[in-house]
């Protein structure tokens, strides 16, 4: 069986268990959070993290992949820490995280630029995921980039190229950031396929924020696993649609295909003030949303509990173990 790197060191691919492929440990503006959040560099901040992670161990949830990458505040020291203090194994993740742009230290240095040489991403990824993050030996075991509403953007494009041509160089599995709304996870497939990406091996992230079956059907066609990811992101689509939609991919035979996350911050995040402003203003946006309120919801409706495991083991096990 595959080996798959967490934050603790490599593990049998076959011990992940139930799996949330889409978590966030940490989500912040890093130069923000240096400048004016002293709050996250706290004990505190570490062993609250851990203890939400050791919640759902308890629940029976064995992994979680993190997906906060360049762009998201990565802070592999902090990651590192609470990896030490929970019994959950903590994927994390390797790629850049933007809508348009490149962030500056890309902007002059890649293929035809100020300072011509080949894409430096690719081997920033690909030393993240073989020799370690950060200057430790904690390696990357997922991928990740993203497009959103604004479509394939030069520096969106450049990212997705890089991120597949590290995939192909390590057989890291990739996830990407999606706007459903826009279908621009036709967009993703296209140009991962272009480059030689196995799109079995990719998760098309945020599926779960569209009730357009049709949409999803096409992904799915093309053998990628939908990322039914943000449940508690109440904003953005009802749980009930988001469970509706789960059922009808489910009747259709799809439910070898599809992965439930939350998409939710679990220690820290310096988008609300404080973690009780994030409380209040998404109170379903929690790691034990799905076990205590979307699961009765999927068995009431007929998902049985065979094709409900499949979505927390096998399909993400087929995801890392290839
Ligand atoms: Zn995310």
């Amino acid at each position: 069986m595959a080996t798959v790197q967490t934050a603790r060191g490599p593990v049998d691919a076959a011990s992940l268990g139930k799996v949330l492929i889409h978590e966030h440990v940490f989500l912040m503006d890093m130069e923000y959070t240096l400048n004016y959040r002293p709050d996250f560099f706290t004990e505190e901040t570490i062993d609250s993290a851990a203890a939400r992670l050791n919640e759902i161990k308890a629940l029976g949830y064995d992994t979680i992949v993190d997906l906060t990458v360049l762009g998201l505040g990565r802070h592999v020291p902090s990651l590192l820490a609470v990896a030490e203090r929970t019994g959950v194994n903590m994927i994390l993740s390797t790629g850049l995280y933007t809508f348009d742009a490149v962030p500056g230290p890309f902007e002059f240095h890649g293929p035809g630029l100020l300072l011509d040489a080949p894409e430096p991403m690719v081997d920033l990824f690909v030393r993240d995921i073989t020799v370690g993050m950060a200057g430790t030996a904690a390696k990357a075991g997922m991928l990740k980039c993203a497009i959103d509403k604004q479509g394939l953007r030069p520096g969106v494009e450049r990212a997705m190229r890089a991120v597949a041509q590290a995939h192909r160089a390590t057989s890291t599995p990739i996830t990407v950031h999606t706007a459903p709304k826009e279908h621009t996870g036709l967009e993703v497939q296209r140009v991962l396929a272009e480059e030689g990406a196995d799109l079995s091996r990719v998760v098309i992230g945020h599926c779960g924020d569209t009730t357009d079956v049709n949409y999803l059907l096409r992904l799915a066609e093309k053998g990628s696993l939908l990322g039914m990811d943000r449940f508690g992101v109440d904003f953005a689509i009802t749980t009930q649609d988001r469970v509706d939609t789960i059922v009808e991919l489910v009747r259709r035979g799809h439910a070898g295909q599809l992965a439930l996350s939350h998409d939710c911050c679990i220690g820290w995040s310096d988008f609300f003030p404080r973690f009780d402003d994030y409380r209040r203003a998404m109170p379903n946006h929690h790691l034990r949303h799905i076990h205590d309120d979307v699961l009765p919801l999927l068995r009431e409706a007929g998902v049985s509990e065979a094709q409900i495991e499949a979505m927390f083991t096998a399909n993400p096990l087929r995801l890392f173990a290839g």
